[in-house]
């Protein structure tokens, strides 16, 4: 790639209100492209999902996976709906499978909260958060997906696994993300989230944590157990930085994340691996809500931002990290100026919300701040 190709992006908006919060994305990167120019991308869109699945037997077609591999980086909607699942029960969920097939292993949830956003918690500090949670993808007690076995209708298993090829650059890809958010004014604290007092695998998670941690001395390595750390994340989350923790218990973090930014709707994410990366919003596809256009596109739009600062970083393309800035920055200013959701008990439906984050978009605000 040289200065001034398009980026070639593989678009996944999947089923429910994946497709309909994939459409704003795609609008606001153009504009946000558009107005610092030098930036131009590809977009290239594939049917996958529980409705490619009901209607064509394959939830990730090939030719998707293989246009998802070829691409500079991928976008995905949502995917899966509770009525459409495979034979064991379980639903369909390829955004899964893109994370085992490209090595994702690093699930990016940053938890920043907006500007003029109805109270969460009651305590004033709460109304700035700023930390991410950092979900390892790939393995944990998900590496039981699809493994696990039930025997003799009397008993269940699922088996976690962690391993050091995957923990040692999850444990780095931390300790980076600290330091760059240090340099930016951040705390530079990582905590590795564990239940190291009662499981080997866990114990074994930390050991190697505490491995790499010696190779960034810049950077404070803690540790926390994940109940203590549910707990901090309600009664103190602003003295929260990085967090990095297995599969399971990110899973479940990230959603708590999003809750206190004000619902599913807010919350953004980026699945990184050593190649590729997958960047969505870290909700379903909201079947109760969707085709009435009241879907809140601010995830999948900031999963877009955080589209163009990995493929800044990876590129060298100083103008892909001003537009992720200017992305940020209109998201802010139309939550400034007073947008209120369905999901938050308002009345901006998704085209609102894009229109007033479009509007928002002005090269001139990164200037002046
Ligand atoms: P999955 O298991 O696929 O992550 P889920 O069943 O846990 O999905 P979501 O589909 O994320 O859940 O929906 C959870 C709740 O959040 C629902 O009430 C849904 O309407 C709401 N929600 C999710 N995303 C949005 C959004 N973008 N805008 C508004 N509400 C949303």
């Amino acid at each position: 790639m040289t200065t001034n190709d398009a980026f070639q992006i593989a678009v996944l908006p999947g089923d429910g209100i994946g497709h309909e919060v994939m459409a704003p994305c795609i609008e606001i990167l153009n504009a946000a492209a558009a107005q610092v120019g030098g930036l131009s991308f590809r977009f290239e869109t594939h049917q996958a999902g529980a409705m490619h699945y009901r209607d064509h037997g394959v939830a990730l077609p090939a030719s998707a996976l293989e246009a998802a591999r070829k691409a500079d980086a991928i976008l995905l909607g949502a995917m899966g709906w509770p009525a459409i699942r495979y034979a064991d029960g379980t639903e369909i969920a390829p955004q899964l499978d893109l994370r085992f097939e490209f090595g994702l292993f690093a699930g990016v949830r940053p938890v920043r909260t907006l500007p003029s956003m109805p109270a969460i918690l009651a305590d004033r500090r709460a109304a700035h958060l700023d930390f991410v949670v950092i979900r390892e993808s790939t393995e944990g007690l998900f590496a039981s997906r699809g493994k696990g076995v039930v025997i003799d209708d009397r008993e269940a298993r699922d088996t976690m696994v962690i391993t050091r090829d995957v923990c040692e650059p999850l444990f780095d890809f931390s300790f980076k993300l600290a330091r760059q958010r240090k340099a930016r004014g951040g705390k530079g604290i990582v905590a590795c989230v564990d239940k190291a007092n009662v499981f080997t695998s866990f114990a074994f998670f930390r050991k190697i944590f505490d491995e790499r941690a010696s190779a960034f001395p810049d950077v404070r390595a803690d540790h926390a157990y994940i109940d203590a750390t549910a707990l901090d994340m309600v009664r103190r989350p602003w003295a929260l930085d990085v967090l990095v923790t297995e599969n399971m218990f990110g899973d479940i973090l990230s959603d708590l994340g999003a809750g206190l930014m004000g619902g599913m709707g807010f919350a953004p994410s980026a699945d990184i691996g050593a190649d590729h990366a997958v960047f969505q919003p870290c909700h379903g596809t909201a079947p109760d809500i969707a085709g009435q256009g009241k879907a809140n596109p601010t995830a999948m739009i900031l999963s877009g931002a955080m589209m163009l600062d990995w493929l800044g970083e990876k590129h060298g393309r100083p103008e892909a990290l001003q537009a992720a800035d200017l992305v940020r920055a209109a998201v802010d200013k139309a939550f400034a100026g007073g947008l209120k959701p369905y999901e938050i008990g308002g009345t901006d439906g998704t085209a609102d919300i894009t229109r007033r984050v479009i509007a928002a978009l002005d090269h001139k605000t990164l200037e002046v701040a």
